[in-house]
Parts: C-alpha cells; sequence; structure tokens
C-alpha cells in the first residue's frame, strides 16, 4: 500500500510538471496577455487528477493542441462618426475548438477588448459550451470600440462596418457569435441586418440573441441571469438552503445583471445593490428593477440616476464598494476580475454563504482561493452563466427547424439544462475527490467531452 501510495504521488507530480511545462509555453507564446494566462491556469490546475488517472490525454497531446486557437482573426473596423471624422478601431474573432459543434460564442465591444482577453473568454466558451450538453464549439469575438456615449447612427455605422469583415468567416454551420458586454439587442439587430444583406438570404442560424420578431427565442435575453440563479439555487438546496428570505448583492446592470435581479427575487430574496463602471447603488429596502430596466434598456443612462427616482436609495462612486455590503449570496454580473482578494476576505467577514459568477472570470485566483477556503458554496462562470449560451443553441435549433417555442418551453428546458450542469460538475467533482469543489468539476467535465472528441478526430 505504501508502495503503492508513493507511486501514485511520483505519477501527481510527473503531471503537475508537464502541466507546468505546457503552461510555460503558453505564457512564452502569448506574451503579455495576463487575462488568458490567468484562464488557461485556472483550467489546467484542476486537470491534474484526470490527467493523472487517464494518461491518453497527455499522449495525444490535449493540452498543447486546446490551449492553440483552431484560427484567431483580426482585422481593421473604419467608421464615420457623427461629425464626419474617421475613427478605426480593431476587431477580432477567436475560433477555438470546433470539436463538439460549430464556433458558438458572444461579441464584445468595450475599450479593454484585446487579443488576451477575446482569447481568454474564447478559452472559457470551449468547456462552457460542452457542458451545457449542447454540440457547440468555443468561440468569442468583439472590437475594442467604447458604445458609452456614442449616437445610434454612430452605433448602427460602426456595427455595420464590423461585419462586413466578420461576415467572411462565420456562417449558420460554422461560427454562430451573440451578444455579450457592449452588445444587447440594438446591436445584435443591426449586425444581422448587414449579414443579410451582404450574403442576400435569410439565415437565421447566423446570430444568436435576435429579436423575437425576427427569428430570436423567447427567454434568450433572461437566459444568462436565469440560469445563474438556478445553477445556485441548486447549490443551496443541496445545504438545505434558498434565495428565500436571503439578501443579494449583484454587480453590473447589463443584461445578465438584470435578469439574475429578477428571477432573485421572483424566488424570494432581496437584492439590495447593483451597478455599473462608474458606481453603485444600495437601497436597503432592495431595488426596484423596473427603474434599473428603464435606465438601462430604454434610456441607456448611468446607474447613478436611479436616486433620483429613489432618493431613500445611496449612491457611490467605484465599483469595488459595492462587495462590501453584507449579503447572503453574492453574484458578480459585470465584469472580469471584480472581486479580488480584499473583496473576497471582507464578504466572509461578513458571513457570504453563495457566490454566483454571472460574468466570466469574475473572481481573481486568490479570491477563489478564499471562498473555497472558507467553505463558501462557489459556482463558477463556465457553469453558472452558461444558461445564455444554452438558450442560445435552442434558439440556433428553432432556426433550424423554422418554429417557436413558447416562453415556459424554453425557461423549463433552461432549468433542466442547468440542473444537468449542476449534477454534472458535482460528480465529477466527487469522482476526482474534490467533492463540492465545482470549478475542478465543472472543467474536467467540460475537458473530458472535447478531449475525447478531439482524439476521436485524429490530429487536426
Ligand atoms: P452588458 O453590457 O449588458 O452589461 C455589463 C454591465 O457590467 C454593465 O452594467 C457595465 O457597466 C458593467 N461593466 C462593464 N465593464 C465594467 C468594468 N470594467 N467595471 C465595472 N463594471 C463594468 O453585458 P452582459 O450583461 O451581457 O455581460 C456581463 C458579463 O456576463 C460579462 O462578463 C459577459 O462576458 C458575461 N456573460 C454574458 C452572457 C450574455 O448572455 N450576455 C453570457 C455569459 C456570460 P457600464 O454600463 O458602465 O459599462
Amino acid at each position: 500500500m505504501a508502495i503503492l501510495v508513493k507511486t501514485e504521488q511520483a505519477e501527481v507530480t510527473i503531471v503537475k510538471e508537464y502541466v507546468n511545462d505546457v503552461f510555460e509555453q503558453v505564457k512564452k507564446r502569448n506574451p503579455n496577455e495576463v487575462e488568458f494566462h490567468q484562464a488557461v491556469k485556472e483550467v489546467f490546475d484542476s486537470l491534474i487528477p484526470v490527467l493523472t488517472k487517464n494518461t491518453k490525454y497527455i499522449h495525444h497531446g490535449i493540452l498543447e493542441r486546446i490551449v492553440e486557437p483552431e484560427r484567431m482573426i483580426s482585422f481593421r473596423v473604419p467608421w464615420v462618426d457623427d461629425q464626419g471624422n474617421v475613427k478605426v478601431n480593431r476587431g477580432f474573432r477567436v475560433q477555438y475548438n470546433s470539436a463538439i459543434g460549430p464556433y458558438k460564442g458572444g461579441l464584445r465591444f468595450h475599450p479593454s477588448v484585446n487579443a488576451s482577453i477575446i482569447k481568454f473568454l474564447g478559452f472559457e466558451q470551449i468547456f462552457k459550451n460542452a457542458l451545457t450538453g449542447q454540440p457547440i464549439g468555443g468561440g468569442k469575438g468583439g472590437a475594442d470600440f467604447d458604445p458609452k456615449g456614442k449616437s445610434d447612427g454612430e452605433i448602427m455605422r460602426f456595427t455595420q462596418s464590423f461585419m462586413t469583415e466578420l461576415s467572411k468567416y462565420i456562417g449558420p454551420d460554422t461560427d454562430i457569435p451573440a451578444g455579450d458586454i457592449g452588445v444587447g439587442a440594438r446591436e445584435i439587430g443591426y449586425l444581422f441586418g448587414q449579414y443579410k444583406k451582404i450574403r442576400g438570404g435569410y439565415e437565421a442560424g447566423v446570430l444568436t440573441g435576435k429579436g423575437v420578431g425576427y427569428g430570436g427565442s423567447l427567454g434568450r435575453k433572461e437566459a444568462t441571469g436565469y440560469g445563474t440563479v438556478y445553477f445556485v439555487d441548486e447549490m443551496l438546496k443541496d445545504k438545505g438552503l434558498s434565495f428565500s428570505g436571503s439578501t443579494v448583492i449583484v454587480s453590473g446592470s447589463g443584461n445578465v445583471s438584470i435578469y439574475a435581479i429578477e428571477k432573485a427575487v421572483q424566488l424570494g430574496a432581496k437584492v439590495v445593490a447593483c451597478s455599473d463602471s462608474s458606481g453603485y447603488i444600495y437601497d436597503k429596502n432592495g431595488i426596484n428593477l423596473d427603474t434599473v430596466k428603464q435606465l438601462k434598456e430604454v434610456e441607456y443612462k448611468r446607474i447613478s440616476e436611479y436616486v433620483n427616482h429613489h432618493p431613500e436609495a445611496e449612491y457611490h462612486e467605484g465599483c469595488a464598494g459595492i462587495w462590501s455590503i453584507p449579503c447572503d449570496i453574492a453574484l458578480p454580473c459585470a465584469t472580469q476580475n471584480e472581486i479580488d482578494e480584499a473583496a473576497a476576505k471582507q464578504l466572509v467577514a461578513n458571513n457570504v454563504k453563495a457566490i454566483g459568477e454571472g460574468a466570466n472570470m469574475p473572481s481573481t485566483l486568490e479570491a477563489i482561493s478564499v471562498f473555497l477556503e472558507n467553505d463558501v458554496l462557489f459556482g463558477p462562470a463556465k457553469a453558472a452563466n452558461a444558461g445564455g449560451v444554452s438558450v442560445s443553441a435552442l434558439e440556433m435549433a428553432q432556426n433550424s427547424g423554422r418554429i417557436s417555442w413558447s416562453f415556459e418551453d424554453v425557461d423549463n428546458k433552461l432549468q433542466e439544462i442547468m440542473k444537468d450542469i449542476y449534477e454534472s460538475s458535482k460528480r465529477s467533482a466527487a469522482e476526482y475527490d474534490v467533492p463540492g469543489n465545482f470549478i475542478v468539476g465543472a472543467n474536467i467535465s467540460g475537458f473530458t467531452k472535447v478531449a475525447d472528441a478531439m482524439i476521436s478526430q485524429g490530429v487536426i
């Protein structure tokens, strides 16, 4: 027995060294791409047990292949502003992995977008999409364009120019983009219009998140936020806890945040705070979601204006302070690395019970360690926010069948999918001796599905 244990330890050490070597290669080959390195590190660290048990993944060079995008496209996006000035932005699309289906993943318009951001998002998307159980590969895209303060005409001209180039690389059976930060219903409409004009045909399945009147799915708008709450609800139920009567904080006030708030409130929670990139509001009686929707979905205004409608609420400049508000459940739904180690410690000191990542990679690696060390239930992004892409896949299915399902049908399917994702993450975590660690569970579950398909398809 002692010899066996020693041998197993030796194997783990060899695998750790191998994983570290591949990771060092990633850093060397992709210098200065810190967000991408962070996403790879999180996945690699959690794969050590599965690689130790199944060395076929090492022999087939899966790690070396899976970190390298199948294709990375970068392009010029020229457009003219309202004053007649020529502007140039940079567009991206990473077609990361098509082992289990066509590339699928959103488009982000934000000034922070660069190759590192797009690659971290695309890399995570591979495993998330596999977890959904739908036949979709991983991709992501966007541009370093700032939609803030732009007129509707400027948004349309930029978006049309972006699609003029992107249209060469996408299609309903090859690559199907959707929304993300800065790309909502309005932008998807303009993108779809331009694609249709260029192609001269109605290929509804080329984009998801479309308006319901022209090929969109009921329930897509709500899917990511609702799905995050469904996932957290499963974690809570397993521990005899629930949203009912809980105090919740949701960062952001965009698509994911708004519908996370809506579902949490429907399940009996009180959501006391939300934010945008300028600051946060705190309404101790529970925030009024109708006001947030009007400000953000209709008027495209700042969250600070909330207090003009609800003088009893407080507005604070800066985003980090939101995590100092005591809560039972925290749902980071804005952007990457919004919870650092200090914020995580503050949440733990305030007795937080569960975290559900609605945004992609909102917690730093150090923050995650703080949550895990303190037994906080932790729903990682790949699993917790997979509801959006799941319903996107349902939108594709409806488009190819030329049918549309009711909101209830879609919502029921979403609930089933989120439950399945929870169960498979939980199962994998238990199988590899880290029960309750949904990061390891989700990564292993998504990875093995993609890796097995890659092995079947040969070295391509
Ligand atoms: P939106 O653009 O609709 O909303 C983003 C929200 O986050 C806004 O309130 C925005 O504030 C805030 N925000 C953006 N950048 C920052 C920043 N640097 N610091 C603080 N706050 C910021 O985007 P989504 O709701 O679609 O996306 C939010 C997150 O969820 C992203 O991480 C995205 O990748 C992820 N996600 C989205 C899915 C979807 O279906 N939409 C699916 C899965 C994941 P402001 O208005 O001031 O910019």
